[in-house]
């Protein structure tokens, strides 16, 4: 298992290469495109993308722990699946798909109500989840409060400074997703 993040807000032109690469792979089995939808995406949004293996993942959920930066709660459920089947969901009137899609999305990008920071079942998980820029601002104020003592500790590890690195430069483009 690893984790995949990208920012929420992708500049151009990765974004229309994303939002391509969504619509395609939403309604077709193969894309048919030339360049392939995939890798085009894939290309243009490689910059800003962090990856993360278990490992990896596990040392920046510590830190964050640490410091204040998350809290623990439990999900909500995801909305169930309306559709009959892939063709189904294929020969779906659009709307149908878009009411899904963002029933799913919001979902996404729960929070627990009266917490501050970001909730640590985001980072235990793929998803997909959406971190909002709001719970890294306020994550990012705990750090600042927390222990010199402790963040001197952490920032010698070079996987946490570009942690904090990405939650920084996240903060201003919407966030982040979680795959
Ligand atoms: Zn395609």
């Amino acid at each position: 298992m690893s984790y995949d993040l990208e920012w929420t807000d992708l500049p151009e032109p990765a974004a229309t290469a994303r939002s391509r690469f969504e619509a395609c792979s939403e309604l077709r089995d193969l894309c048919v495109h030339a360049p392939p939808c995939l890798h085009e995406y894939e290309t243009l949004a490689a910059a800003y993308q962090f990856h993360l293996n278990i490992a990896g993942m596990g040392l920046c959920r510590d830190g964050m722990r640490r410091t204040g930066m998350t809290y623990h709660g439990a999900p909500q459920p995801f909305p169930a699946w309306p559709f009959q089947g892939i063709d189904d969901w294929q020969s779906a009137d659009q709307s149908r798909r878009d009411a899904y899609n963002e029933a799913e999305r919001a979902a996404s990008a729960q929070t627990v109500p009266g917490m501050l920071g970001i909730p640590e079942f985001k980072l235990t998980s793929n998803g997909p989840w959406l971190v909002g820029a709001r719970e890294i601002d306020e994550a990012l104020d705990c750090y600042q409060a927390s222990s010199p003592s402790v963040r001197a500790e952490l920032d010698g590890d070079d996987l946490w400074a570009a942690w904090l690195d990405w939650l920084r430069e996240t903060v201003s483009n919407g966030g982040f997703t979680v795959r």
